[in-house]
């Protein structure tokens, strides 16, 4: 994929840029190593007063970073002005916690003092996705940088401009230059830095493909790898639940970012005695929405971020529709890389939609005859991200907390990330985790020290 900016909203090429060359990428390599150096010195006061400045330039420039992340992938602008919005408060969140969560820990043993420190390993590979441009990568680097490592990014293709933004914001804050640096380098060059001896580990936000590519590399390598992957979370509700609210988040749930997020909702399992007045007010409320221009602060639905991605949609609804499914709404392109917001239902397990991730506004609807029979169907697919569950029955609540197979579980609210608990997947959407006190402990040298 050449490295480019394509404006998804009209298709023109904006900007293209050459991938590093060989002496470029290992004169970066070189200055990651030097900085870890001085990184890993300073105290987390000083590296707090950079990242406090990071949050800053973020905010005084959420405004023009927001239009770039839009006319890079698409996003609604007022969405992509909240995603530098939240970057800031990730900086924040971990300059104001990074020394608490690595704080020596004290734990009694037959030592006359044994404790665990955490250090920092050095240069961290980051390779990212176009979703949440900013987003993916911030809440990677403050957690990294606080912590005392260094980092590298390999972003997107389709999103050079953000990438070279983020570097810039580090640089401004005060960072040294080697401490977050981009590196333009196509997927097929990852291998190659991965295998350096000077990179040591990897976090791979993206596709199961790439993420099994990059993990293995690593492993072969003996480094660590985080993995943050798809997902096609499931949205259970209840007869107990407030269906009207239900309504206004599922359709929210599934249109974030143009439906293309790894937590979007995507699979939508009701109760059967509420399934039709669901699907019913569901249809009407995607039917509503307003797709067109992002740039347009009016606008729900803005277009997909490449054209391989409405052709992969088309055929996963043509597909399920084939097997049997039912085309509740939608169903159909609208020009360029736009595509009607979709509702399937009635869909036989042999259909794309039963299981597999869609990664745009369609929605797949299920029908449960009882809680146990809503927590297999949300689990009947490969991934494990998100859930979101509606009742106001507090132990069916527990039945669904326990039962469903996802690293977290959302009660009577739409699933999202927040830099202060731990984000992440199991089965195919990955390993590790990201946020919170987790999130910075993945990256480092878990210590232990013993004093007889
Ligand atoms: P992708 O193709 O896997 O791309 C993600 C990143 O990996 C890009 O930087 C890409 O570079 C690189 N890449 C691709 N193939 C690679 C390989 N073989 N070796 C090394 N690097 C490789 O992902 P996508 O399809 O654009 O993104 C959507 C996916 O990401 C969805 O499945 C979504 O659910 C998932 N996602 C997960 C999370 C989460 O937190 N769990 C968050 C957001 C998105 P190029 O662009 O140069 O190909």
């Amino acid at each position: 994929m050449t490295i480019s900016t394509v404006n998804p909203a009209t298709g023109e090429t904006l900007r293209t840029f050459d991938a590093l060359t060989e002496g470029e990428i290992e004169a970066k390599l070189q200055r990651a190593v030097d900085a870890f150096a001085v990184n890993r010195a300073r105290s987390f006061a000083d590296r707090a007063t950079r990242m406090r400045a990071a949050a800053d330039a973020l905010d005084a420039r959420k405004s023009d970073l927001g239009k770039m992340i839009t006319t890079e992938m698409g996003k609604p602008v007022k969405a992509a002005i909240a995603e530098v919005q939240k970057c800031a408060l990730v900086c924040r969140y971990y300059a104001d916690n990074a020394e608490k969560h690595l704080a020596d820990e004290h734990v009694q043993t037959d030592a006359a003092d044994s404790f665990i420190r955490y250090q920092p390993i050095g240069p961290v590979l980051a390779v990212m996705p176009w979703n949440f441009p900013f987003w993916q990568v911030f809440r990677f680097a403050a957690p990294a940088l606080m912590a005392g490592n260094v980092g590298l990014l390999k972003h997107a293709s389709n999103v050079p401009q953000s990438a070279l933004a983020i570097e810039e914001i580090f640089v401004d804050a005060g960072f040294d230059a080697g401490e977050f640096q981009t590196l333009l380098i196509s997927a097929s060059q990852v291998e190659r830095v991965l295998d350096d001896e000077r990179i040591k580990a990897a976090t791979l936000t993206g596709s199961e493909p790439a993420g099994a590519s990059v993990a293995s590399t690593a492993a072969k390598r003996i480094k660590k790898s985080v993995l943050e992957l798809g997902g096609s979370d499931p949205f259970v509700v209840m007869p107990s639940a407030d269906l009207e609210e239900a309504v206004k988040i599922a359709v929210k749930a599934r249109i974030v970012n143009n439906g293309q997020s790894c937590i979007a909702a995507k699979r939508f399992i009701v109760h059967e005695q509420i399934a039709d007045a669901f699907e019913r007010k569901f249809v009407a409320a995607m039917e509503a929405l307003k797709v067109g221009d992002p740039m347009d602060e009016s606008t729900d639905v803005g277009p997909l971020a490449m054209p391989q991605i409405v052709n992969d949609i088309e055929e996963q609804v043509r597909k399920s529709v084939d097997a049997g499914a039912r085309l509740a709404t939608g169903g159909k392109r609208l020009g360029g890389n736009f595509y009607a917001p979709t509702v399937l239902a009635d869909i036989p397990q042999s259909a794309p939609a039963y299981g597999e991730e869609i990664f745009g506004p369609v929605a797949s609807l299920f029908r449960a005859k009882d809680a146990d029979d809503a927590i297999r169907i949300a689990n009947a697919t490969t991934f494990g991200l998100g859930a979101s569950v509606w009742t106001n029955d507090r132990e069916e609540a527990e039945r669904f907390i326990n039962g469903i197979e996802s690293g977290q579980v959302f009660v009577n609210a739409m699933v999202a990330s927040d830099p202060r608990i731990p984000f992440g997947g199991v089965k195919h959407s990955g390993f590790g985790r990201e946020l919170g006190v987790f999130g910075i402990r993945e990256f480092v040298n878990v210590k232990t020290v013993w004093l007889a």
